[in-house]
């Protein structure tokens, strides 16, 4: 397994078995209101490629798209582990906040950049977006 990591009470483990050299960053209001922070940091591997074992829970959400959003966190600690939506098609959003190897691997996007908070500069060599 390429990648794997656990939410801040360990209940929930997560893998990853694919490859990935470059995550994107998420500044829609959904992913700072679920991350507690300014933007969310996430991988789309195939939903075939990820393990998430553990007691977690789904919270269904609309997007702005309209689309129906799942967000899978851990049922004991509400650390955000991953999302799901039809617009990944047979991939799934993975936050690699849970994973540590992620702390090195740079980012090729940033989302939404439109809600970015404010001071926040651009993160280096990632395609400034205004939506998905
Ligand atoms: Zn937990
Ligand atoms: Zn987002």
């Amino acid at each position: 397994m390429p990648y794997s990591g656990s939410c801040l009470c360990g209940e929930t483990k997560i893998e990853v078995s694919s490859t990935h050299n470059a995550q994107i960053a998420c500044h829609c209001t959904d992913c700072r209101q679920t991350s507690g922070s300014s933007n969310s940091t996430n991988i789309l591997p195939l939903q075939s490629d990820v393990q998430i074992t553990g007691a977690v829970k789904e919270y269904n959400s609309k997007a702005a798209s309209g689309n129906t959003v799942t967000r899978i966190f851990c049922s004991n600690c509400g650390c955000a582990m991953a999302h799901k939506s039809k617009v990944f098609g047979d991939k799934m959003a993975v936050q690699t906040g849970t994973l540590p190897d992620f702390a090195t691997i740079p980012f090729e996007a940033e989302l939404f950049c439109k809600s970015k908070f404010t001071g926040l500069g651009p993160f280096p060599n990632a395609a400034q977006k205004d939506t998905m």
